[in-house]
């Protein structure tokens, strides 16, 4: 059993706690309250107090991609456009051996340890390179296997069976820590009749869905009016494609898909019915501002989806479009983008922020009876945050000066169930 002390705790589902402790026993909080007051409770156990900081629930990324770690910073001179960025990207992937792309999930899974992220939610094309470095670094997530690009309607019985092997074979090597999941990637890039399908198969297995959704213009453009860049694209290469002709969040509910409760990533550009549809059906969103931004996709309105009790959650994406996996720094952009926005209702709280950044995530993932929280009977999946910067001084709001005076940089500390996976520039695993 340990103690772990300092100057705030912040349990998120109850108010901060100055000079509080959390109390640990076989990867489980037992206890959280004053210092004082804990340690009367457990004399014996071992106790660390680290002063000027802040203990908070791990962070939860519940949008990465970490198997393109390594092609951070390597898109950042294309031309302004979605198009460009994803074929170079495509080339570049194409470009990697099995084993390059392993080894950059395993930095990726450690740039998140040593960002206090205890849990991802991970979008793979391998999703075994995603999966292992999870496992590798001591993290917890949902990895999620995603579709081949499959447009056409006519190959949709095959890629159901594909996909499927995929994922009955990665579920072998999943754990206790690490779950697996599905990603049908997009409305842009599954046809109808392989979303229907997947659609029938997740509600058979219980599978936990993520997908890209609502993005960019170039999506609306090819799902609302059959236009636009991707329909060259499939024309070019003779694709059969038949555009819906609606939101792409209508088109997701038209497959049987949004019933699923799928994790929608991004989310730009949704109209209030599409909002209501996603709250309806219990689906919840993965919010990336700084992604969005990166390629000038426009504002997803975070406040909206709050407003109206949708589970969100944040997303770096991937680090080739952020460039960073930092939920700090990514709270701090919401924030600011969400106030920035027009037409915006209402103040982000920084408060709000902590609470995506943890709670929502471990919300969107369906695992908040678990983490998310600092609670008796949760894992103890922490976080701590040092306040010693000047840059933090002086700390007039905790929330304030985690929000919009930290970063990942200050995190020293991080705990997975219990296990330190991660102290002051170390990694354990
Ligand atoms: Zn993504």
């Amino acid at each position: 059993m340990k103690i772990l002390s300092a100057d705030y705790v912040l349990p998120i589902s109850a108010e901060p706690i100055t000079d509080g402790a959390v109390a640990i026993e076989g990867g489980e909080i037992i206890a959280v309250g004053k210092r004082d007051e804990i340690i009367l409770q457990y004399p014996d156990a071992g106790h660390e107090n680290f002063g000027k900081a802040a203990i908070l629930p791990g962070f939860v990324n519940c949008h990465s991609h970490l198997e393109i770690t390594a092609s951070r910073g390597a898109l950042d001179d294309v031309e302004h456009d979605f198009r460009s960025w994803l074929l170079r990207l495509n080339d570049l992937r194409s470009a990697m051996s099995d084993a390059e792309i392993e080894a950059a999930a395993i930095a990726g899974a450690n740039e998140g340890a040593r960002a206090g992220v205890t849990c991802f939610g991970d979008i793979g094309r391998c999703g075994k390179a995603g999966l292992e470095a999870l496992k590798k670094v001591g993290l917890r997530g949902v990895v999620f296997q995603e579709t081949e690009f499959s447009p056409d309607d006519r190959t949709a019985d095959d890629e159901i069976q594909r996909l499927a092997d995929k994922f009955f074979e990665l579920r072998e090597t999943a754990t206790d820590l690490v779950e697996v999941g599905l990603s049908p990637h997009s409305p842009y890039t599954v046809s109808q009749r392989l979303f229907e399908k997947i659609a029938e198969f997740a509600a058979m297995e219980n599978i936990n869905i993520s997908i890209h959704a609502a993005e960019s213009a170039e999506e609306r453009a090819l799902v609302m009016d059959d236009s636009g860049f991707f329909i060259e694209v499939y024309k070019k290469f003779g694709f059969e494609w038949n555009s819906p002709r609606c939101s792409s969040v209508e088109f997701l509910e038209r497959t049987g898909i949004l019933q699923t409760k799928p994790l929608l990533a991004h989310c730009v550009t949704v109209s209030d019915s599409d909002i209501e549809l996603i709250r309806a059906s219990g689906s919840s969103i993965a919010h990336c501002p700084k992604s969005n931004a990166k390629f000038g996709h426009g504002y997803a309105p975070f406040e909206k989806f709050l407003d109206s009790g949708i589970a969100v959650g944040l997303g770096s994406d991937s680090v080739a479009s952020n460039n960073v996996c930092d939920l700090l720094e990514e709270s701090r952009f919401a924030a600011l983008a969400a106030r920035n926005r027009p037409g915006n209702k209402r103040f982000i709280s920084p408060k709000e922020m902590l609470e995506t950044a943890t709670l929502g995530g471990a919300k969107a993932l369906r695992l908040d009876d678990r983490i998310g929280t600092l609670e008796p009977g949760k894992q103890a999946d922490i976080a701590v945050v040092s306040l010693t910067n000047i840059a933090q001084q002086p700390v007039n709001e905790i929330h304030a000066a985690l929000v919009f005076a930290s970063n990942a940089r200050d995190v020293v500390i991080t705990l997975v169930a219990g296990e330190e996976i991660y102290r002051d520039g170390t990694f354990w695993k």
